[in-house]
């Protein structure tokens, strides 16, 4: 009988002693992702510096796993039917000082309560980011627990490049001139590899690089969407067309600004657009994080349009994606 009770009280330290590890475990997973001395995959040099500078521990750098899933990825698939398709892209902007995070976190929650409001009606944003929000998102592990449940629930993450042309450079480039400027942060290869830490999927699939002698040296590798415009009436419907950039085949739809000044889109037109357009063809919008929080009920007013007129608003490349069949 002894014997029996002491094995029993052996057995159950046991089971106390793997409960703890695991408790253990799930909290260290919760940890801040810079600071713990390890170089992880989803941590650069640029981002967590004192993880991944030449004497860190770093066991993850001769991982080359990411690249080749990176040239099987697709973006999330979605089934179209036959009503109207329409993408969303909001651009996050790097703010007038890329090198601090401050302006994503003046925006952080006017994105959360956009994305709220985005939930409210389906619609399915197109989040165009500056690296400076993913830096930002990088940088808290509660942060990106949240970006990945927007992207689980159909919003898509992008890139909005502002190159050194731009009066606010975002500070990365692959043009050599502006590499020796003070405010050069890194190549475009190097901001993806940050960038791309974001999505779950390991992947982004579309691009806006402004202004127009940025777009061709700047394109990012593997990037196969391409939205751009703004001011021209015609922009709100494109058809998608191949182009190259920088070597690469890339698809290109047209958006129309809304919500941003007066030269934007009215409702009405946004409405007639919806009317006019033909399967085949996708509506395309782009406003700030800024012109929601200043017009949020503009805002709500497109989203409630979309929603009443059965328009099905998506990511931009899975749109882009499910009509010309490849990238
Ligand atoms: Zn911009």
């Amino acid at each position: 009988m002894l014997k029996k009770i002491l094995l029993s009280a052996f057995f159950l330290g046991l089971l106390a002693l793997a409960a703890t590890g695991l408790f253990w475990n799930s909290n260290k997973d919760e940890k801040p992702l810079c600071g713990n001395s390890v170089c992880d995959e989803r941590e650069t040099e640029l981002l967590c510096p004192e993880d991944c500078n030449d004497t860190a521990v770093n066991p993850e750098k001769e991982e080359t796993v990411i690249e080749t899933n990176i040239s099987a990825a697709l973006p999330r698939e979605i089934t179209v039917g036959s009503n109207p398709v329409a993408f969303v892209s909001i651009h996050l902007e790097p703010g007038s000082n890329a090198n601090t995070a401050d302006y994503p976190e003046q925006y952080w929650n006017d994105l959360i309560d956009l994305i709220a409001l985005a939930d409210e009606y389906e619609v399915h944003l197109t989040l165009s980011m500056n690296p400076q929000w993913s830096i930002y998102i990088l940088a808290d592990e509660t942060r990106l627990t949240q970006v990945r449940g927007w992207e689980a629930e159909g919003h898509e993450l992008a890139y909005h490049g502002h190159g050194p042309h731009r009066d606010t450079w975002n500070g990365y480039t692959n043009q050599s001139e502006f590499q020796s400027d003070k405010n050069f942060l890194g190549t475009i290869a190097e901001m993806m590899d940050l960038m791309e830490q974001v999505p779950s999927s390991g992947h982004i699939f579309a691009a806006c690089v402004s202004g127009p002698e940025d777009t061709d040296p700047d394109w990012p590798t593997n990037v196969s969407v391409r939205t751009d415009g703004g001011l021209e009436p015609s922009e709100l419907l494109s058809t998608p067309v191949q182009e190259t950039h920088n070597g690469q085949e890339v698809w290109y739809v047209t958006n129309r600004q809304y919500a941003i000044n007066k030269s934007s889109a009215t409702l009405a037109e946004v409405a007639e657009g919806i009317s006019a357009w033909q399967s085949g063809e996708v509506l395309g919008i782009v406003f700030h994080e800024k012109n929601y929080a200043e017009h949020p009920d503009e805002v709500e007013a497109l989203f409630k349009l979309f929603q009443d007129q059965n328009v099905q608003v998506e990511g931009v490349s899975s749109l882009v994606y499910s009509i010309v069949g490849q990238f």
